[in-house]
């Protein structure tokens, strides 16, 4: 799973009472759309560097790493492929066109790897293009109905039932035009072949067994379709190149989410995060033993959290690299690996950075107080994702509602993920505050972090309120401000933190959202996200002073560019 951080991208399943046939999907194209539309489309995304320090690598590590770009660079034409049955040839036709409109064309094409505006509901930009984007993508036939694939399945044995849902088969038609399943080594071995013999190269050059293990295995899997070994060396891999490269999300398979896309995130560890993160860990049991709740509702024995690498990215490609830029990710999906060795968490540290400074920033001095701003700060606002990430193992989670066993998922229902969301942000401050008193962090955080979350907010529910954590970030907003923690001026619209409240009020909503946790209410969770989940006026009037900041990055890898050449080939 992939958390985005603009929250721009929008997770909803649009259900579709009838499939569109081939011949609909075609029958009204999308139309050409005006040089300052797709000027406009394209100015959504600042370009920005992204870079991580290689020249710290012994040589033989930094020439794996350039054999690790050269095999990842693969995933772009591989997950062009995957996206639309069309997407070569409009390549092709758009990399002819050298006048300045056809370059645009072609920029906002690379950018969403296909002819559809991924920011905009998939509207497509360019003529030529199906009206709509496919849902099938191009893992199914794109004249295949839902109901002739579940058809088609039932009548197959158990093994090939279990391809034709999994994640490493296409769907293809027959000479006949029966349904057919084709592995992904087979219909993609134009570029897993060549990707392989790279990741095999550069185990041969690491010093690292664990990432020698990951590389060797991960190649034998795009020739055997067997991701099993490769998933769980992924686990234990531990060292300063940690990539990930592979078939892995399901998203682009709007038809029924069985079919993954290939992508690549090569990335080095981040030293002194992962140390900084070490040092939290250690201090997980006595935050719990401190919540601000009554002491029968905490955990006197924490268990195992799950692994949080931090990275800096040097390099992504596929579907790691469309649209908007992933900021976090967990994986692997594969839920036979993760029974066994559980999953991990990686953030992507210098992309998160590139956000701040691209969007967050920019952001601030439009509804930030002016004397606040110096307090912005990328430590503040990395430390408490951090925070965020390690407090959803802390707090109530297995339950007893009467005789019944239960827990707060099962408990909350559709309430969940808003829910835990808020959770988990307002409890990462109520824990670095804790920190700070402590003496473990530096009493400088104190203030910055909480005009730091102040501001980031408003880029939390800059798309909408319908996404859980947009959603969970209003709540929060609103519920503060009517504790008079944050402040708005009436004149200028721009807000401020109260510090002399501000401490309070973070510990009395925690102690609130964790209580209705604990006793596994829907009804108030229910309340208080009606109540207090939306955007109130002077929120949304902020909002609208935001129309010109971009919504996401669009990434330079330079340190990738001066190791490896980029590919010619589409
Ligand atoms: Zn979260």
């Amino acid at each position: 799973m992939k958390s985005l951080s603009t929250l721009a991208w929008s997770f909803t399943l649009f259900l579709f009472l009838v499939e569109p046939t081939h011949s609909q999907v075609f029958k009204e194209p999308g139309k050409q759309v005006s040089s300052a539309s797709l000027r406009a489309k394209i100015d959504c995304f600042a370009p920005t560097e992204v870079t991580a320090n290689v020249s710290r690598l012994p040589e033989a590590e930094q020439k794996a790493l350039a054999k690790i770009v050269d095999a990842a660079r693969l995933m772009d034409p591989l997950f062009l492929r995957q996206v639309w049955s069309g997407n070569v040839e409009m390549a092709k036709t758009l990399e002819k066109d050298g006048s300045p409109i056809g370059r645009e064309r072609l920029h906002a094409f690379r950018i969403n790897v296909g002819p559809w505006s991924r920011l905009d509901d998939n509207e497509p930009f360019l003529a030529g293009a199906p009206a709509k984007k496919p849902k099938s993508a191009a893992f199914y036939p794109e004249d295949m109905t839902k109901d002739e694939f579940e058809k088609w399945v039932v009548s197959l044995p158990d093994s090939e039932k279990e391809k034709a849902r999994g994640f490493f088969h296409v769907i293809r038609r027959d000479p006949q035009g029966k349904l057919i399943l084709v592995p992904y080594s087979k219909e993609y071995r134009e570029f897993l072949e060549p990707a392989a013999k790279l990741l095999k190269e550069a185990a041969l050059l690491t010093a690292n067994p664990t990432l020698k293990n990951y590389l060797t295995k991960r190649a034998d899997a795009f020739s055997s379709d067997d991701y099993y070994a490769s998933d769980v060396a992924w686990m234990e891999l531990d060292a300063s190149i940690d990539p990930t490269v592979g078939p892995y999300e399901t998203y682009e398979d709007e038809l029924f989410g069985y079919k993954t896309a290939f992508e690549a995130f090569v990335t080095l560890k981040d030293e002194a995060e992962s140390s900084k993160l070490a040092r939290f860990s250690g201090h997980l049991q006595d935050l719990e033993n401190n919540l601000p709740i009554e002491a029968r509702y905490r955990n006197p024995k924490l268990g195992s959290i799950a692994p949080i690498r931090v990275v800096d990215v040097v390099f992504t490609a596929g579907d790691g690299n469309r649209g908007v830029q992933t900021a976090a990710f967990n994986l692997p999906n594969d839920e036979r690996v993760t029974r066994e060795k559980g999953s991990k968490r990686v953030m992507l540290k210098n992309v998160q950075e590139a956000k701040f400074k691209k969007i967050l920033v920019p952001i601030v001095e439009r509804v930030l107080a002016k004397d606040l701003r110096p307090d912005i700060s990328f430590d503040a606002f990395f430390t408490h994702i951090l925070a965020h990430e390690l407090i959803h193992g802390l707090g109530p989670h297995d339950l007893k509602v009467g005789e019944r066993s239960t827990n707060v998922r099962q408990q909350l229902k559709d309430l969940y993920s808003p829910f835990e969301e808020a959770k988990a942000d307002i409890t990462g401050l109520w824990a670095l505050q804790h920190l700070i008193d402590k003496g473990v962090l530096d009493r400088k955080l104190e203030k910055e972090m909480y005009v730091t979350f102040l501001a980031s907010s408003f880029r939390s529910v800059r798309f909408g309120i319908n996404e859980a954590h947009g959603k969970g970030v209003a709540l929060i907003f609103n519920i503060l401000t009517d504790d008079g923690a944050f402040k708005v001026d009436q004149a200028t619209g721009l807000f401020r933190v109260d510090a002399t409240r501000v401490k309070e009020a973070v510990a009395r909503l925690t102690g609130r959202l964790l209580t209705v946790e604990a006793e596994g209410s829907y009804d108030k969770a229910k309340d208080l996200l009606a109540r207090y989940g939306v955007l109130r006026p002077e929120m949304k009037k902020a909002l609208d002073r935001l129309g010109d900041v971009p919504v996401d990055i669009e990434p330079r890898f330079t340190a990738a560019d001066a190791i490896s050449r980029p590919l010619v080939l589409r």
